[in-house]
């Protein structure tokens, strides 16, 4: 392929990226915005791998295989809960390659420069994508470890945890002027590993250091720090379209972050500073100084919400474990059928990971209409004569707004218990990923259903249908 092809493919390649983020940001042209991207990203290997000067063909080809291979077996074997931690890893291998191809850079005898000036520029690239890269790539390691609960949700606060941010900051200007002065004269590979493993404990302390609750907007920032690692790995190699796109998916990323701290009630630095958040996972919350909790059996639930006129259904990641999307699309139908008024409240960090909830009803094909955010919603309540919490537990934790100690203090959640009744599909009486006990449980007007939220919702849909 010519150079003007390549540049002309680039362009393409470009577009259909762009096209493809407008496709992502609404659900109903999500499909289309996927496929976009998925022809852009043809057309960008098509013409790299064409590009003049590429001669390792058959390397390239073993290592698509063996990437493409891993790949397909990882999207036909993982399950939808495991989503945000096989996110959080893939960023990871985005932050190694940004690592690898800086060492890789650094080590060519092959690559020169006519002048000094140039040559400084490339080897500040040079350290600035290995730590840019090194930060993503240990980060991302422990932000799977504390997805997927291998590693404990509750923040690491080591003392003096800023000061020793600081001192790694400052360490790693001092080893970058160290580097490039070094590198001048044909040496600077120890500043640039002395940096690396500065990098990486930096990456690892900093998410180590946020707490449960906080861990929606870690997924969205490191999934803006592979993007900046890709544009620094862009950089490296001269590579105009991996700049423009590590660029793309870097301020995307950002933005998502900044929603992701929006939706929590929460400043960007305070979140990196860590510590919002108790422990992860299910704990089992003592309940005696809380009251009684009213259980429901089956019928109950269907006698409720056959009289509604107004119904709300809150998904959360509890919907997601059972796979109960299908049942849930299926009741919905019929009750709509009965002329009930059903719609959906989406909570910004409802599941593990951002858009969790709507990919999960795109995929039952809940009609999106009857969709809505938090915000356009939450009014509503008073008005709503039942609504139904699938799996949720934070998103509807009342103490965030009465609870000035609480560990999600000042988050914004759903506030169900403005309505009629709430019914709460859950196993039993754990608290959600933030580990904070929910008084919502404990209201007068809520009603709680035990089980797996599939089952129970299939058993609900045997008697609404008769
Ligand atoms: P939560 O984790 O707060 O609660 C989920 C509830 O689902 C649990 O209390 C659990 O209770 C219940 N559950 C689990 N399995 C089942 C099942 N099979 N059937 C019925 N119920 C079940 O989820 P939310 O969606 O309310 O809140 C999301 C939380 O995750 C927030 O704290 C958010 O900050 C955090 N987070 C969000 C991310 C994002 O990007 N969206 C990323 C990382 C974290 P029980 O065990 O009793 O059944």
């Amino acid at each position: 392929m010519s150079e003007g092809v390549i540049t002309v493919s680039y362009i393409a390649a470009t577009i259909l990226f762009i096209l493809a983020l407008g496709g992502l940001s609404n659900q109903e042209t999500a499909r289309r915005g996927n496929m976009f991207g998925m022809i852009g990203m043809a057309i960008a290997i098509i013409a790299t791998v064409s590009a003049p000067g590429v001669t390792s063909y058959m390397e390239i080809a073993i290592a698509m295989a063996i990437g493409g291979i891993i790949g397909y077996m990882l999207a036909v074997k993982v399950e939808m809960t495991q989503m945000p931690e096989l996110v959080a890893i893939l960023h990871s291998l985005v932050g190694m390659a940004a690592v690898l191809v800086g060492y890789a850079n650094f080590m060519d005898p092959n690559i020169s420069f006519p002048t000094p000036i140039e040559m400084t520029i490339h080897e500040i690239e040079i350290y600035v994508g290995i730590l840019i890269g090194a930060i993503t790539f240990s980060g991302s390691v422990i932000a799977f470890g504390k997805l997927s609960g291998k590693i404990g949700g509750s923040p690491m606060l080591l003392p003096g945890r800023h000061w020793l941010n600081l001192g790694l900051l400052i360490a790693t200007v001092w080893f970058g002027r160290e580097f490039v002065h070094a590198s001048g004269t044909g040496g600077g590979m120890e500043p640039l590993i002395f940096m690396t493993v500065i990098a990486l404990l930096f990456g690892i302390h900093m998410v180590m250091a946020i707490g449960g609750a906080d861990m929606p907007v870690v997924v969205s920032m490191l999934n803006s720090y592979s993007g900046w690692a890709a544009s620094a790995t862009g950089f490296m190699l001269g590579n105009d379209l991996l700049i423009v796109t590590g660029a793309l998916v870097g301020s995307s990323g950002a933005i998502l972050s900044y929603i992701m701290c929006r939706a929590m009630n929460r400043n960007f630095i305070a979140v990196i500073a860590g510590g919002f958040g108790t422990e992860g996972g299910t704990v089992t919350a003592s309940t005696e100084d809380q009251g009684e909790v009213i259980a429901i059996d089956t019928e109950e639930v269907a006698d409720l919400i056959s009289d509604a006129k107004e119904i709300m259904i809150i998904p959360g990641y509890g919907m997601a474990v059972a796979q109960a999307q299908h049942t849930v699309n299926e009741i919905t139908r019929v009750l709509r059928n009965k002329g009930i008024n059903v719609r959906f409240g989406i909570h910004p960090v409802a599941g593990r990971m951002p858009g969790h909830m709507n990919v999960l009803l795109a995929e039952a094909k809940v009609p999106y209409d009857i969709v809505y955010e938090m915000d356009e919603i939450n009014d509503d309540f008073p008005k709503i004569d039942v609504s139904i919490i699938i799996g949720a537990n934070d998103i509807v934790n009342p103490s965030a707004q009465e609870d000035p100690n609480s560990p999600i203090a000042g988050m914004p959640v759903l506030e169900c218990w403005k309505g009629n009744i709430t019914i709460v599909l859950k196993r039993s009486m754990a608290t959600g990923y933030a580990g904070v006990q929910n008084p919502l449980f404990f209201k007068e007007n809520t009603r709680m259903y035990f089980g797996d939220a599939k089952e129970s919702l299939d058993a609900v849909l045997k008697i609404i249908n008769n």
